[in-house]
């Protein structure tokens, strides 16, 4: 699935950039986070999320606690607006890799089968959740898909990083 250069955008890189851009209508103090929900042949978009209050109340956080602001999650609002039926074949965009309550979200709305992200997040569990239930995830990384398993051997070098930064979190 690794595109070559092309002369025009891949349909990967063009949902990821749609993430991004409804990213930025996040009124989530710690981050910006944006989720596409497409058919898995591109030609129409299911649903769209982004983090932030349930409408109606106040556009912010209820408390600045990392991990705890209140804020509802992207992948949790686009799979409250994701009213495609469970026999539907979806691919997930996620401006970051989803944490576990989210990927568990996603894996109930069905027939997910692929879910591509950007960034990555401080945790990672939610990548063997989506393997044992038979979601591809995939990194962008310059418009292209790349396999997860084949990013993180490439990236090894990475882990110790987070590990650190999270130590120092704590
Ligand atoms: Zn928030
Ligand atoms: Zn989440």
């Amino acid at each position: 699935m690794t595109n070559k250069k092309l002369d025009r955008p891949s349909f990967e890189s063009v949902y990821m950039k749609f993430a991004e851009e409804i990213s930025k209508r996040s009124s989530c103090k710690r981050l910006k986070v944006g989720t596409v929900i497409t058919t898995t042949d591109f030609r129409k978009v299911l649903a769209v999320g982004y983090n932030g209050n349930a409408a109606g109340l106040a556009n912010g956080c209820d408390r600045d606690e990392v991990g705890n602001c209140g804020c509802l999650h992207s992948e949790e609002n686009a799979a409250i607006n994701c009213d495609s039926p469970r026999y539907v074949e979806k691919y997930v965009f996620v401006t970051h890799l989803p944490c576990s309550a989210c990927a568990k979200r996603l894996i109930n709305i069905g027939n997910v089968k692929k879910v591509f992200f950007l960034e990555d997040y401080r945790k990672r569990d939610s990548l063997a959740m989506l393997a044992t239930t038979g979601i591809e995830t995939f990194k962008i990384e310059d418009g292209a898909a790349i396999e997860v398993q084949e990013w993180l051997a490439n990236n090894l070098k990475i882990v110790p990083k987070l590990i650190k930064k999270e130590k120092v979190n704590k």
